[in-house]
């Protein structure tokens, strides 16, 4: 059973947006990407996790939970480039815990990643949107801290709730982050799998396709003249 992706990360990082092809190049370190959120294929939940590459496949440490739940992604594991695409789609900058003071800033629309009411107990993510929010005046804890008791009404996108409307509180919701840097761990091991599923080629894929394209005209012109 896994629980939170509950991040308490603060501060902004810079928004300088690289593309994938380029962040092999560049010189990095770890506290300056994001941290990953990954949707995992075995519940379709959302964790906050590390990524670590071991010969040719990418490791995923799930945080907060032991070795036992790491998951295990060959490079040459992917059958065609729509899973290695599907795949790719499954990583994103990490959720962040929304704060009681933050509650401004969520209103009808806002996308979040929040926990669903479960019959099992167990707490995980998936994402929804703020269909509305009902206000409550916001009251002070023993140490003067902000308590938001706001009901916020999601519709699911994601998980056992999906295509319905339940009510959290805050403490369930987390807030997106709007960061499209793709972690360079994941951008080799994705750039690896593409070159095992092509050839050395990989990169050159949409030109082979038009260059089998050329072959192919040319061969019925030629059949057409003789
Ligand atoms: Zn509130």
């Amino acid at each position: 059973m896994r629980k939170s992706l509950i991040s308490y990360q603060s501060g902004a990082t810079s928004p300088t947006i690289f593309s994938g092809e380029f962040a092999d190049d560049v010189e990095w370190c770890e506290g300056n990407w994001p941290e990953l959120e990954f949707r995992s294929p075995e519940d379709e939940a959302w964790y906050a996790v590390e990524v670590s590459d071991i010969c040719d496949a990418l490791m995923i440490s799930f945080n907060g939970f032991s070795y036992e739940h790491d998951e295990f992604y060959p490079a040459d594991d992917f059958k065609n480039s729509d899973e290695i695409q599907e795949f790719e789609e499954r990583f994103r900058a990490c959720s962040e815990q929304m704060q009681d003071v933050e509650c401004p800033k969520v209103h009808e629309g806002t996308k979040v990643c929040a926990t669903c009411p479960s019959v099992t107990g167990e707490v995980k993510f998936y994402d929804a949107i703020v269909v509305t929010v009902e206000s409550m005046k916001h009251e002070r804890d023993e140490e003067g801290n902000e308590v938001c008791g706001c009901d916020f009404k999601l519709f699911w996108k994601q998980g056992p709730w999906a295509n319905q409307v339940t009510t959290a509180k805050v403490g369930e919701i987390c807030l997106r982050v709007e960061d499209n840097r793709m972690n360079p761990k994941v951008v080799s091991f994705l750039k690896e799998a593409r070159r095992k599923l092509h050839g050395n080629q990989g990169e050159e894929t949409e030109w082979q396709k038009i260059l089998e394209k050329v072959n192919s005209a040319i061969r019925n012109n030629l059949s057409v003249d003789g």
